[in-house]
C-alpha cells in the first residue's frame, strides 16, 4: 500500500494501514482521555503513533502541545475541521496549539504562489477561531515568515537523505528540490514547538489524517538522529550512545548518572547495569543533552481519523465542489449539496420500507455521525430508524440541511468576529 500526502486515494481497508504501517490500536487507551471528543468515543480517531505519552502529559497536568499544518490549496472544509475540533478539545485539556499556515509546502508541491496561499490559509485560522480556539495557548505562523522554523528545518534537512524520502514518500526523479525541501519543513513545524523558544521539549501530537503519516514517519526519525544521546535499553542494562563520541563528555555525564546504577564509560558509550528508573534516567539523557546545546527532542506522537466519504460517492475532491461541505459555504448552497447528496437509500420507496436503508453508506448519516450530533441517543435513533425503513432519505437530507444552515449562518457570523483577533494570535 503506498500512501503520501499529496496523491493518496482513500483509504479502503484501515487494518491493513495499521498493520503495514505500525499505526497502534487507539481503542484501549481511548476510555482513559478524560473528557473524550465525539471524534474518539465514535472511533473516527482510529489509531495512534504513542499518544500515551499525550494522555500521560494530560492526566499529570505536564505541558504538551498540539499541532497542525494547514496546506492552503482550498477553501477549508468539513474534513479540515474535523482536525480544527481536535486542536480545540486537545487545548481545552490543557494543551498549547501551533498551527502552521504550510505555504512553502502549497508552492512546492501545488504550485501555489506564497503570497496567495497566505491568502488562503488565513480563512482556516479564522474558521479555526470561530469554532472555538481561544488565543491564549495557541501559536500561528505562516510557514514562510518564520525565521527560526526555517532555521531548524535547515538543521534538520542534513538529517534527511535522498534514499530516505524515496522511501517514505514514493519521490521519483521528477520530483523538484522545493518538494524535497518542504519535507524538512512539515517536520520543523511538527518539532518547533519543542525548541528552547517555546519552553523547550515536550509531548506533542499532531492529529491527522493516515495520509499525513509519512510526514510523521519522517519527523520522528529525524528527531532521534538530531539528538545527541541515544538511549537504548535491553534487558539487563541501559545504553547511552553520544552521536559525537566526546570520552570528557561521557565522563561528566556518567557522574550525573552515578545514582542511577552502576555505571561504565566506554569510547562511545555509557552502560548502566542494575539500572533504578528507566525515565529518569532518560529525563537526565535529556536534561543533559539540553546542556550540551542539544535539543533533546521527545519523539512526537499523532493520531489518525478516518476519511468522510465524499457527498456525490466516493472520496471527497477539492475540485469537485458538489463532493464537500465548505465552512465558507452560504448556507442554501450547502443544503442544496445536502439534497443532491448520495444516501445509502433505496431505488424506491417501497423497497427502502421494506429492506431499510444502509446509513453505513450514506454521506448524509456521516454529517450526523461525524459533526452535527453530539448526543450519542440521537445519532443511534437516525441509524436504528433507518435500517429499519422508518426514516425516509427525502425528510432525512432536510433535516441534516437545516442543521447545516443553522451552523454555517452561526459559523460565517464568528469568522466576522475572529477578523478582529487574528492577529493576536500570529
Ligand atoms: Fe441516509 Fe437518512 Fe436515507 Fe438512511 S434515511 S440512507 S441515513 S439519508
Amino acid at each position: 500500500m503506498h500512501i503520501d500526502p499529496w496523491t493518496s486515494d482513500s483509504i479502503k481497508d484501515y487494518s491493513e494501514l495499521k498493520k503495514e504501517f505500525g499505526i497502534e490500536e487507539l481503542p484501549e487507551i481511548s476510555e482513559e482521555i478524560p473528557n473524550s471528543h465525539l471524534m474518539f468515543k465514535r472511533e473516527i480517531v482510529f489509531g495512534h503513533r504513542d499518544f500515551d505519552k499525550v494522555i500521560d502529559a494530560i492526566k499529570k497536568g505536564d505541558e504538551f502541545s498540539a499541532m497542525s499544518g494547514f496546506v492552503p490549496s482550498g477553501e477549508p472544509h468539513l474534513g479540515h475541521k474535523m482536525v480544527m475540533d481536535q486542536l480545540i478539545w486537545l487545548q481545552a485539556l490543557g494543551g498549547t496549539v501551533f498551527v502552521s499556515v504550510a505555504d512553502m509546502e502549497a508552492f512546492a508541491a501545488r504550485n501555489i504562489p506564497r503570497d496567495k496561499a497566505k491568502k488562503i490559509g488565513r480563512d482556516y485560522l479564522l474558521s479555526l477561531i470561530a469554532l472555538g480556539l481561544k488565543e491564549k495557548g495557541s501559536y500561528f505562523y505562516n510557514q514562510s515568515e518564520e525565521k527560526d522554523l526555517e532555521d531548524l528545518a535547515f538543521e534538520l534537512s542534513n538529517n534527511i537523505n535522498m534514499a530516505e524520502l524515496n522511501s517514505i514518500y514514493g519521490f521519483e526523479g521528477n520530483v523538484s528540490l522545493a518538494q524535497m525541501y518542504s519535507t524538512a519543513i512539515q517536520s520543523a513545524d511538527i518539532l518547533y514547538p519543542q525548541t528552547e523558544k517555546f519552553g523547550g521539549p515536550k509531548p506533542v501530537v499532531v492529529p491527522a489524517g493516515t495520509d499525513q503519516d509519512p510526514h510523521m514517519r519522517l519527523v520522528r526519525d529525524v528527531s532521534n538522529r538530531v539528538r545527541l544521546f541515544k538511549v537504548e535499553k535491553n534487558d539487563s542494562k541501559m545504553i547511552i550512545r553520544s552521536k559525537e563520541a566526546n570520552k570528557d563528555q561521557l565522563i561528566e555525564f556518567k557522574d550525573i548518572l552515578s545514582n542511577s546504577g552502576d555505571c561504565s564509560v566506554f569510547e562511545e558509550h555509557i552502560e548502566i547495569e542494575e539500572y533504578r528508573d528507566e525515565e529518569e534516567i532518560r529525563k537526565k539523557t535529556r536534561e543533559f543533552e539540553l546542556d550540551q546545546g542539544g535539543y533533546g527532542f521527545i519523539q512526537p506522537s499523532s493520531t489518525y481519523h478516518r476519511f468522510m466519504s465524499g457527498l456525490t460517492g466516493g472520496k471527497m475532491s477539492s475540485s469537485v465542489e458538489e463532493s464537500y461541505i465548505s465552512l465558507l459555504d452560504d448556507p442554501e448552497e450547502a443544503e442544496e449539496k445536502v439534497m443532491n447528496a448520495k444516501t445509502g437509500g433505496r431505488s424506491t420507496l417501497s423497497k427502502q420500507k421494506e429492506e431499510g436503508g444502509q446509513p453505513e453508506k450514506c454521506s448524509v448519516y456521516e454529517l450526523f455521525f461525524y459533526h452535527l450530533l453530539e448526543d450519542e441517543d440521537e445519532v443511534e435513533e437516525i441509524y436504528d430508524n433507518c435500517v429499519q425503513g422508518e426514516r425516509l432519505c427525502g425528510t432525512c437530507k432536510q433535516e441534516a440541511a437545516d442543521y447545516l444552515k443553522s451552523f454555517l449562518e452561526e459559523h460565517k457570523s464568528k469568522r466576522e468576529e475572529a477578523k478582529e483577533e487574528l492577529d493576536k494570535y500570529m
